[in-house]
C-alpha cells in the first residue's frame, strides 16, 4: 500500500503547496519512486470551471476532461505523471455526492453529518486507487483555520490514525516574514499556525519555512521546540529565481532526507537530479533572450495563463534562450497603436479566454502578425479570432464574428449542436448548465501532411486537450483557403477545424485547442520549442 504525505498551507495563501508538492514529487521520483498526487479543495464549487480566471488563475483541463485545480498542472509539469478527475475534488463535489446519496435513501435513514459522512466521502476519494504506486501526495487546499477546510483537516487527521504505522506523515508549509524594522525573521506566525493545526489533532512531521532570507539556526531551533518538531525536519524553502530551481534547492536543504527519515526508510537509493541540475543551468546562463508579446485579458494575473507562461518557459530552455514576458491587455490595442505597442516583439500571442471585452484588439493584434511576418501563434480564442481576422480583411466578409459576441452577419465562429467522440455522438444541448456546455478534455486531430504544424509535430495524427464552447464554422473553409487560411488540422470526422496556418507567412499557427497543457519540463510541447525558435529568428531581424 502506497504511504500518504499530506501537504498542508498556514499564516498566508500562495505560498506554493502545489509548487512544493510537485517538488517533491520529483525528488521521491529522482529516487526511483513512484508517485500519485490528491488535490482537496475546500471550496463550495463543483469544479473550478464556471470561476472567473481572477478568482482562481487558470483552470486546468486533464485528458479526461476534468477541469481541475491550477496545481494540477504543477504536477504534471514537475512530475510527468497523467492526472485525471481522480486526482482532484472539492467541497462541492463531496457535498454533491453525499446529498444524492442521500436521496437514493443510501444512508439507510440515518441522519447525515460532516462526520461520519463527508469526512467518509473525502477519505474514499483520498484511499480510492492507490494501490500500485510507492508514495500518494496530498495536498489540502487554503490555510489551517479555513472553517470550509475543516471537514478536510479532520479527514486527513483520521487518515493519519486509520493508515498503519509509517504509512503517513504531514508537511505544513508557512511563511516567516521578514520585518524590516526589526531587521528579524519572524517565527510567531509559523509558532500559531503550528498550534491551530495542533489543536485539531494533526502534529506535522515536517515543516517546510518559505523565506525570502536564510533562516538564522537559532530561529530554526526555536520553531523546533516550539512547534514540536524535529530540528532536522524544519527545512527552509527560500525564494528561487526560477520555479523549477525549486526541486534542488529543497534537495539542498534536505527535504527528501526529511520525508524519508519521518517514514523510517532507511534503504532508499540516493537521488539522481542530473537533468534538473542541467534545466537550471541553461536557466542561469541563456545563450540570449527573445520578447514574446502575449496579447490577453486576464494579464494583470500571471496564474490566468500559469499553463502558458511555463510552456513559454519550457520552449525557451529547450532552446537554450530566455523567455521575457510582456503581456498586454487587449482592450488597450488599437489600429492606431497596435504598431507601436509591438514593434518590439519577437512573437505574438493571442491566448485562449472568453467573452467579447478586448476581442477586437486581439485581431488587431493577429493582422499586425499577420502583415508584419511576425511570428504569430493564435490558441483557442487566438485561432478563432484568426479566423476572424481572415474573413474580415483577406476574405473581405464585412460583418465576420463569433456568435460567442452576438450575432454577426457572418458566423464565423458559431456554436456546434454536436460532434463525435470515440465514434460516438456528442451533443451540446444549448440551454445546458453552463459548467456543461464545453468541449472539453482529449480530442484527436488530423494534419495535413504537407503543412507546417505536421512538419513540427512529426505525425499526422495528435490528441490534445480542449476546452471551449464555440467552433470554426467549417463552412468557410474554401473561401477562407482561397485567400491563403489553410485548414491545416481538422477532427478525424473532417468537421471542426483544429488548426489554421499561413503558408506564405514564417510562423503563423493558431489551435483551437491547448497545447500549453500537455508541455512539461522534460517534454517541452514541440509548438511552444518551434514557435520560440521561430522568435530567436526573428530577434535576428528586428
Ligand atoms: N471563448 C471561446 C469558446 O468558448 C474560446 C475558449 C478558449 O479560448 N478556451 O469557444
Amino acid at each position: 500500500m502506497a504511504r500518504f504525505i499530506f501537504i498542508t498551507g498556514g499564516v498566508v495563501s500562495s505560498l506554493g503547496k502545489g509548487l512544493a508538492s510537485a517538488a517533491l514529487g520529483a525528488l521521491l521520483q529522482s529516487r526511483g519512486f513512484s508517485v500519485k498526487f490528491r488535490k482537496l479543495d475546500p471550496y463550495l464549487n463543483v469544479d473550478p470551471g464556471t470561476m472567473s480566471p481572477y478568482q482562481h488563475g487558470e483552470v486546468y483541463v486533464t485528458d479526461d476532461g476534468a477541469e481541475t485545480d491550477l496545481d494540477l498542472g504543477h504536477y504534471e509539469r514537475f512530475t510527468g505523471v497523467d492526472l485525471t478527475q481522480k486526482a482532484n475534488i472539492t467541497a462541492g463535489r463531496i457535498y454533491q455526492q453525499v446529498l444524492a446519496k442521500e436521496r437514493r435513501g443510501a444512508y439507510n435513514g440515518g441522519t447525515v453529518q460532516v462526520i461520519p459522512h463527508v469526512t467518509d466521502a473525502i477519505k474514499d476519494f483520498t484511499l480510492d486507487n492507490v494501490e500500485d504506486v510507492d508514495f500518494i501526495l496530498c495536498e489540502i487546499g487554503g490555510t489551517v483555520g479555513d472553517i470550509e477546510g475543516l471537514p478536510f483537516f479532520e479527514a486527513i487527521r483520521q487518515l493519519g490514525h486509520d493508515l498503519e504505522r509509517n504509512q503517513a506523515i504531514f508537511i505544513h508549509l508557512t511563511l516567516l516574514p521578514y520585518i524590516p524594522t526589526a531587521g528579524e525573521l519572524k517565527t510567531k506566525p509559523t509558532q500559531h499556525s503550528v498550534k491551530e493545526l495542533r489543536s485539531i489533532g494533526i502534529q506535522p512531521d515536517i515543516l517546510l519555512c518559505r523565506s525570502d532570507r536564510e533562516i538564522p539556526a537559532n530561529e530554526m531551533r526555536k520553531i523546533a521546540l516550539f512547534c514540536n518538531v524535529r530540528e532536522d525536519s524544519v527545512i527552509q524553502a527560500l525564494d528561487v529565481n526560477s520555479i523549477y530551481e525549486v526541486p534542488l534547492s529543497y534537495h539542498a536543504e534536505g527535504l527528501d532526507e526529511a520525508v524519508l527519515r519521518a517514514f523510517d526508510i532507511k534503504d532508499a537509493p540516493e537521488p539522481n537530479l542530473s537533468r534538473w541540475q542541467e534545466i537550471s543551468e541553461i536557466v542561469a546562463n541563456p545563450d540570449g533572450h527573445v520578447n514574446i508579446t502575449i496579447v490577453g485579458k486576464y494579464v494583470e494575473l500571471e496564474d490566468a495563463y500559469k499553463s502558458l507562461k511555463e510552456a513559454l518557459m519550457h520552449g525557451g530552455i529547450s532552446n537554450q534562450i530566455k523567455v521575457n514576458l510582456n503581456w498586454i491587455n487587449s482592450v488597450d490595442v488599437n489600429r492606431e497603436n497596435v504598431d507601436e505597442l509591438l514593434s518590439q516583439t519577437h512573437a505574438v500571442l493571442v491566448p485562449g479566454g472568453f467573452g467579447e471585452r478586448g476581442s477586437e484588439g486581439k485581431i488587431e493584434a493577429v493582422r499586425y502578425a499577420r502583415l508584419n511576418k511576425v511570428p504569430f501563434f493564435g490558441i483557442c480564442l487566438g485561432m478563432q479570432l484568426a479566423v476572424v481576422e481572415a474573413a474580415r480583411n483577406l476574405a473581405e466578409l464585412d460583418g465576420a464574428g463569433s456568435s460567442e459576441f452576438g450575432d454577426p452577419k457572418h458566423k464565423l465562429i458559431g456554436l456546434m449542436t454536436e460532434w463525435t467522440k470515440d465514434n460516438e455522438k456528442v451533443e451540446r444541448k444549448i440551454e445546458s448548465d453552463l459548467g456543461g456546455t464545453l468541449r472539453l478534455g482529449a480530442y484527436n486531430c488530423i494534419f495535413d501532411k504537407d503543412s507546417k504544424i505536421a512538419g513540427i509535430y512529426g505525425d499526422t495524427t495528435i490528441s490534445e486537450r480542449h476546452r471551449h464552447r464555440y467552433e470554426v464554422n467549417i463552412n468557410y473553409k474554401q473561401q477562407l483557403e482561397d485567400v491563403g487560411l489553410c485548414f491545416s488540422g481538422l477532427s478525424p470526422d473532417g468537421l471542426l477545424p483544429e488548426t489554421i496556418e499561413y503558408k506564405d507567412h514564417p510562423w503563423f499557427i493558431g489551435v483551437q485547442y491547448h497545447p500549453e497543457l500537455k508541455s512539461q519540463i522534460f517534454k517541452p510541447h514541440p509548438l511552444f520549442v518551434s514557435f520560440v525558435a521561430a522568435a530567436v529568428d526573428q530577434s535576428r531581424l528586428v
